[in-house]
């Protein structure tokens, strides 16, 4: 008899997670409260490594298909620093909305084999009362409540895990309290293949070109730095751009063609990978901040390490969690640093001066600091 899955949110953790259990002969129910394809508020980039993770699951040539290349990044600084530099290798990271992304993971996830419940939210674990594992979900379909068995349950439902929360294993970090801003917007000046990310004193301000003359813009900011008094999301992306003497002329001839949509606090500790019976993949398992545009190599990564975490905990019966937080640890936690490193620059305008002025004098240093941002460690040089 084949062992039973479930996984709850079909973002590409859960995609993922559902392809490669699928793919190893498991029976997958994969639920989600959204109908896809869904939007959702993303700087739009996906990094050469993530990208070469996706070539070895056999979905890279969709999502390339869908996207545009981009060959590194542009990097300012507060005070008119300014360094673009190219991922090494001619290796290319790509531009893609992420309806499109999601769609094409969940596209591969569905032709594996693993069936898809859409439209319908979970609202909580189902606890084994004999073994205290958890032992299924509660799915909530509109107001009409039903449990779900199972034998492993993967939350990748997102930042905010309902199911983590639940089980007290993941939770809204104290600090930073960083929120994000973003809107797509047409006809942006000396726009590139590179992406884009202006570091200022109170945040920051990410550009992708998701298509000709369509760009993908994000701004994050502090609480700090917020007027709490409740600013519209739209002034809060209009100010960044109107009051930064270089973003502006740039964005003389734009205009912004969706409506602002607004995420935070962005970021999520967890202390564990899991508990007996269910494993945590992607932003459910801990949110890094979006600066370094890796979050969907964690997702991938993290979707496919939960899926052979539940395969071993299915075949042995033992609790696969806490091998699962050593491997994410191993895999993970170089980048993890780097990012807490650049979270911490970004809140320290001093600390951000000394490295914009240091960055401008060794360019080699940036262009090795975007090679790892972009995790190129992982991806091929293209034949
Ligand atoms: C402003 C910003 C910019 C970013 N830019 C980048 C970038 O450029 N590059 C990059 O690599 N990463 C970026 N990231 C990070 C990236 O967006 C996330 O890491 C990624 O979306 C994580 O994928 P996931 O599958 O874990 O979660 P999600 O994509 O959030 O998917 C979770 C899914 O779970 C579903 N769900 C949630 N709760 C429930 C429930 N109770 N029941 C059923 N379904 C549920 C949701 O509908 C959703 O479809 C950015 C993040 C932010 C906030």
């Amino acid at each position: 008899m084949s062992h039973r899955a479930v996984v709850v949110g079909a973002g590409p953790a859960g995609s993922v997670a559902a392809l490669v259990l699928a793919r190893a002969g498991v029976d997958v129910e994969l639920f989600d409260r959204a109908t896809f394809p869904r939007p959702k508020l993303c700087g739009d980039t996906v990094n050469p490594g993530t990208l070469a993770m996706l070539d070895a699951l056999g979905v890279g040539a969709a999502v390339r298909n869908a996207s545009h290349p981009v060959t590194g990044m542009l990097v300012t600084g507060p005070h008119g620093a300014a360094i673009a530099a190219d991922y090494p290798l001619g290796v290319c990271g790509a531009a893609i909305e992420r309806r499109e992304f999601d769609a094409a993971l969940l596209a591969a996830a569905v032709s594996a084999g693993a069936r898809l419940t859409s439209g319908v939210r979970v609202d909580a674990p189902v606890i084994d009362p004999k073994t205290a594992r958890v032992a299924g979900i509660r799915v909530n379909d509109r107001g009409r409540h039903e449990d779900v068995h199972a034998d492993i349950v993967i939350a990748a439902d997102g930042r905010g895990s309902r199911l983590g929360g639940a089980l007290g294993l993941t939770r809204f970090a104290s600090s930073p309290q960083r929120w994000a801003y973003g809107a797509y917007f047409r006809g942006i000046d000396a726009m590139t293949t590179r992406g884009e990310m202006h570091i200022r004193a109170d945040g920051y301000l990410g550009i992708a070109p998701v298509a000709p003359g369509l760009a993908n813009v994000c701004v994050v900011r502090e609480l700090v730095h917020m007027d709490t008094g409740g600013v519209p999301a739209e002034e809060m992306i209009a100010a960044a751009i109107r009051d930064d003497g270089r973003l502006r002329d740039r964005f003389s001839g734009a205009s912004r063609v969706t409506p602002p949509v607004v995420l935070g606090p962005l970021a999520v500790d967890a202390a564990c990978a899991g508990a007996p019976g269910l494993l945590l993949a992607g932003d459910a398992a801990g949110f890094v901040d979006p600066m370094t545009g890796d979050g969907l190599r964690f997702a991938v990564r993290g979707g496919m390490l939960a899926a052979e975490a539940a395969l071993r905990e299915m075949t042995t019966g033992q609790p696969a969690y806490g091998e699962l937080l050593r491997v994410r640890r191993r895999e993970f936690s170089g980048k993890w640093r780097l990012n807490r490193t650049l979270r911490w620059l970004v809140g320290s305008p001093a600390a951000l001066d000394v490295a914009a002025a240091l960055g401008s004098r060794w360019p080699a240093a940036v262009r090795a600091l975007v090679a790892a941002a972009g995790d190129v460690n992982l991806a091929r040089r293209p034949a």
